[in-house]
C-alpha cells in the first residue's frame, strides 16, 4: 500500500472505532510560539498544583524524546458531548467525567488502531500510544493533525463536534503523508473569556489554573481557596462554563460513545444524596470513572464547600497519579 492508501484506509478504521476525527502530524519538536508560551505559563506559575505540568519538559517539548526514531504523530479525538447535562438544580460533576474514566476507553480503542496500522503496514510499525498518560501536548499535536483549531478557551475545537472531546495519539516510526493545521475560526467572538466565573481565562488563550475551577476542584489537595468556594455555584468536579458558551458547542454531535453516558443513579442524584454520600456508595457510584482522581475526601470537601461554604482541607499535593 501507498501512504495516502495507509492513511486513507486507517482513519476509515478510526471512524469505525467511534474517533470523531483522525489526522497525521508530522513527529518533531513543537514549534514556536506554542512551546514559547507553554515554557512562559510554567514559568509564571499558571500550572499552580499541577507541579507534574513542569517534569520533563524536554520530552514534552519533543515526542521523539519519548519514541526514538518518531516520525508521524496520528492524532484522533472521542466525543464525550453529552446528550443532556446535570441538572442545574442539584451539585453536578464536569460533563467529562459522567461515565466511564476516557483514559480506559481511550486507551483500548488506540491499541485497536495501532494494532490495524501494524497490520496495514505488514506488521514493522515501532511507537506507542498516549492518552493524557505522559508529558504529550496534546492540544498542539491535534491542531498540528489538522483535527481542528486551539479556541480562545484553551480546548481544541473540532468542527461539527466542538470541543468536548478527547485526545489520544499513536506516535509511531514510519512516515504517514501530513494533514494541514486549521486556522482558527473564533473570529471576535469572547463568549468564554466572558462566561468564565473566576477570570481563570485572564487572556485568550490564556488559562491561569490557580483561578479555574476545574484545577482547583480537581487538582488541589488540602483546603479550597475561599474565592474558589464562593464561585462553585453546585459545581464539585470540575466546570463547563467556558465549553458551554461556546457556539461551537450549541449544536455539537452528542458522543455515540456508550461508556461516556452517566449511569441513572447519577443523573438523579439529589443535593441530600451528596451531602450523604458514603464511602461505599461512592465506590460503587464512580467505580471506572475518572472522579477517583479527586479521591472521596477531596469529593466530599467539594460538596460541603458547595453546599454549605466550607472550604475543608484534607493535606497533600497532587501528584498528577489518577487514583
Ligand atoms: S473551566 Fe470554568 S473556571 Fe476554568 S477557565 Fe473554564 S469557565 Fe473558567
Ligand atoms: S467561545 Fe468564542 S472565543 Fe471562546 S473558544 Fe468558543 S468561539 Fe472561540
Amino acid at each position: 500500500m501507498t501512504p495516502d492508501e495507509i492513511k486513507a484506509a486507517l482513519c476509515a478504521e478510526a471512524a469505525r472505532l467511534g474517533f470523531i476525527a483522525c489526522g497525521i502530524a508530522p513527529a518533531g519538536p513543537v514549534g514556536e510560539p506554542s512551546a514559547n508560551a507553554f515554557r512562559t505559563w510554567i514559568d509564571e506559575g499558571m500550572h499552580d498544583c499541577m507541579a507534574y505540568m513542569a517534569n520533563n519538559m524536554d520530552k514534552r517539548l519533543d515526542p521523539a524524546l519519548l519514541v526514538p526514531g518518531a516520525r508521524s504523530i496520528v492524532a484522533v479525538a472521542l466525543s464525550y458531548h453529552p446528550r443532556e447535562f446535570m441538572p442545574a438544580s442539584s451539585l453536578r460533576l464536569s460533563s467529562y467525567a459522567y461515565g466511564r474514566d476516557y483514559h480506559d476507553v481511550m486507551r483500548e480503542r488506540l491499541a485497536q488502531l495501532f494494532a490495524y496500522l501494524r497490520i496495514l503496514c505488514g506488521g514493522t510499525v515501532g511507537g506507542r500510544t498516549f492518552c493524557d498518560t505522559a508529558p504529550v501536548m496534546e492540544r498542539y499535536w491535534a491542531w498540528r493533525a489538522g483535527l481542528g483549531w486551539m479556541g480562545k478557551h484553551c480546548n481544541l475545537i473540532i468542527p461539527g463536534a466542538g470541543s468536548m472531546v478527547f485526545l489520544g495519539e499513536i506516535v509511531c516510526d514510519i512516515e504517514l503523508p501530513p494533514d494541514i493545521p486549521m486556522p482558527s475560526r473564533c473570529g471576535n467572538c469572547t463568549a468564554c473569556l466572558a462566561a468564565c466565573p473566576t477570570g481563570a481565562l485572564c487572556a485568550p488563550h490564556r488559562l491561569d489554573a490557580r483561578l479555574c475551577l476545574s484545577c482547583q476542584t480537581i487538582e488541589r489537595r488540602g483546603a479550597l481557596a475561599p474565592s474558589t468556594v464562593s464561585r462553585l455555584d453546585g459545581r464539585i468536579y470540575g466546570c463547563d462554563n467556558c465549553q458551554t458558551a461556546c457556539p461551537w458547542n450549541r449544536d455539537a454531535a452528542p458522543t455515540t460513545i456508550e461508556e461516556f453516558a452517566p449511569s441513572p443513579e447519577l443523573m438523579s442524584m439529589t443535593p441530600s444524596d451528596w451531602e450523604r454520600l458514603d464511602e461505599t456508595r461512592y465506590r460503587r457510584l464512580f467505580k471506572g470513572s475518572a472522579v477517583k482522581r479527586a479521591k472521596y475526601a477531596g469529593l466530599m470537601r467539594n460538596i460541603r464547600a458547595a453546599l454549605h461554604g466550607d472550604c475543608g482541607g484534607d493535606g497533600g499535593q497532587n501528584d498528577g497519579s489518577t487514583v
